[in-house]
């Protein structure tokens, strides 16, 4: 578990309940997997915690991934090549993409606040910024 125990340890029925949602057993599991493996997706997800709620199908935890993603507790991450995958909100980042296994890392780097200046100098208001950084992981080089 390492480092991530003390995401485990977050009090994710107050997040949910925070967020206008009712706090299932299913959506706490879910965070609490999500915590864990950092970017993951939904069928990685129904492999994870199938074994805890056996009625559990990939549709439950799609629609209860909707409901999270609509209220902002969770983000969907499109990777061409690679099945979509969730991340829990947290501040602005960016993401690695290994090209070979899809593996994600965080770049811990606000674009946005980088590009203030030069936007600002074009009078330009920045909206959003889709930035896509692919390579070849560690393992796969
Ligand atoms: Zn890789
Ligand atoms: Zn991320």
């Amino acid at each position: 578990m390492g480092t991530a125990s003390e995401l485990i340890m977050y009090d994710y029925p107050t997040l949910l309940r925070e967020h206008h949602l009712k706090a299932t057993p299913q959506r706490t599991a879910i965070l609490q997997v999500m915590a864990h493996e950092g970017h993951i997706s939904i069928e990685m997800i129904y492999e994870k915690i199938k074994g805890l709620f056996p009625s559990l199908s990939l549709a439950t935890i799609y629609k209860n991934m909707i409901a999270m993603q609509e209220q902002g507790i969770v983000k969907e991450l499109k990777i061409a090549g690679f099945k979509n995958r969730y991340e829990i909100q947290k501040q602005p980042h960016h993401h690695m993409v290994c090209q070979k296994c899809g593996s994600i890392v965080d770049v811990e780097f606000d674009v946005a606040q980088a590009l203030e200046g030069v936007s600002k100098s074009h009078g330009f208001e920045l909206k959003q910024i889709d930035l896509s950084i692919s390579g070849i992981c560690d393992k796969c080089r």
